[in-house]
């Protein structure tokens, strides 16, 4: 595997060199009034990040599966019911999560490819008229798939059914690539990680708490300790821990905040957007087809990439690691096999991109798939070049 090529898994994600630089810190007191400077920075420009007036952010040392439990120990009780979709791996996982703690999960069996059903999540609310389901999971961009989910609509249909029940929504691998908006969606716990969109290693959950979603933090009973939100808000208040604060991560953070907010969030988003579309464009030129079944759901952040029937997608990830030291990621679970995925969110450029289309169509074509190289290079030029701006003009 070579250093120098960028990665194109869906996380964790490339490290602006600046990034990786205030990661390596020499060791402070962490109880120290230095650790609040960073501290404060972060929980602050994580809430614009959100879109947030009045959510409570919390970061751990974890990652997005530690911000999962976070939001289930801190808001339910054992046997509380939770309504969530199966659309993924991924939102296989926080049900599996849910079950494992004991929670009553109605879950939505929705195919893999598609977006979460905000619809039946309506019928349910509806006719839920005793309000025992107490959350709805919702994950708004489905890693495994390369779907995202309209998340306004989840919110409209909580509504429609004039129902209490709390929103979480996992968007680890949204946040900071796409557009998220924690108040206007009413998400009451928002879920994500330093690796994907933070640019950051793995090594922290990052949470936001709605107002509504502290309240239930009083009369939760689920057992939990470590991810207590309470014992880290009376540690933030002294601009400490409740434990050993990861500085170094932390500090990583605060810089990508001020980077994302110098790009500016909606110059951030269309970048993915953008270089996404190149992808898909790419995509189409090697007549091949994602695993998303609709442009509307089409992820900005990762593409899963169907491959001919009987030929095993895995092996596009290996050869590519073993003869061009390039990373992309496999299928998991019901499409494991089925898909490979290139992950296109995080620090990543037009140029960068070009790369790893590239290199998948070396890889694609040593395989014997009937690839024409350049094909999907040349489909992703047009649409990244300056020149005329047409293309761009045409998807704006
Ligand atoms: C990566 C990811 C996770 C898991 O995060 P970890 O940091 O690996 O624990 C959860 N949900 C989604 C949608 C993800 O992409």
């Amino acid at each position: 595997m070579s250093f120098q090529n960028p990665v194109f898994i869906p996380g964790p994600t490339n490290m602006p060199e600046a990034v990786r630089q205030a990661c390596y810190m020499p060791t402070i007191d962490h109880r120290s009034p230095v650790f609040g400077k960073i501290l404060n920075p972060c929980l602050d420009g994580v809430r614009r990040v959100l879109k947030s007036e009045t959510a409570r952010v919390f970061v751990f040392p974890s990652t997005g599966t530690g911000g999962w439990e976070t939001a289930l120990t801190n808001t339910l009780s054992p046997g509380d019911k939770v309504l969530a979709a199966r659309n993924g791996m991924f939102s296989h996982r926080w049900i599996d999560m849910c079950q494992r703690h004991g929670l009553d999960v109605q879950i939505v069996e929705t195919p893999w490819g598609q977006g979460l059903p905000a619809n039946r999540y309506e019928e349910i609310l509806t006719s839920d008229r005793g309000h025992e389901i107490k959350v709805v999971l919702a994950t708004h961009n489905e890693t495994a798939t390369g779907v995202k989910s309209d998340i306004a609509a989840v919110r409209r249909a909580l509504d429609a059914a004039g129902h209490p029940a709390l929103l979480f929504v996992d968007g680890v691998s949204s946040i900071a690539s796409m557009d998220f908006r924690m108040d206007e969606w009413g998400v009451d716990v928002a879920v994500t990680g330093s690796q994907k969109g933070f640019m950051l290693p793995a090594g922290l959950a990052i949470v936001g708490f709605s107002e509504k979603a502290m309240a239930a933090v009083e009369t939760a009973k689920l057992p939990r300790t470590f991810f207590d939100v309470r014992d880290m808000g009376r540690g933030y208040a002294n601009n400490a821990f409740p434990y050993t604060p990861p500085v170094g991560l932390m500090n990583g953070l605060k810089l990508s905040l001020q980077m994302l907010q110098d790009e500016g969030l909606d110059n951030v988003f269309a970048r993915h957007t953008r270089i996404a579309t190149g992808v898909r464009r790419a995509v189409e030129a090697w007549g091949l087809e994602l695993c998303a079944v609709s442009p509307e759901v089409y992820s900005d952040t990762v593409s899963a990439i169907r491959t001919p029937e009987g030929f095993d997608a895995t092996r596009i990830v290996t050869h590519a690691a073993s003869a061009y030291g390039m990373a992309f990621g496999v299928g998991l679970g019901e499409v494991a096999g089925k898909v490979f995925r290139i992950g296109h969110l995080g620090m990543l450029t037009d140029a960068l991109m070009l790369s790893g289309l590239a290199t998948a169509e070396m890889v694609m074509k040593d395989l014997g798939l009937d690839i024409k190289l350049g094909s999907g290079v040349a489909a992703a030029q047009d649409f990244y070049r300056h020149g005329s701006g047409t293309a761009k003009q045409a998807a704006a």
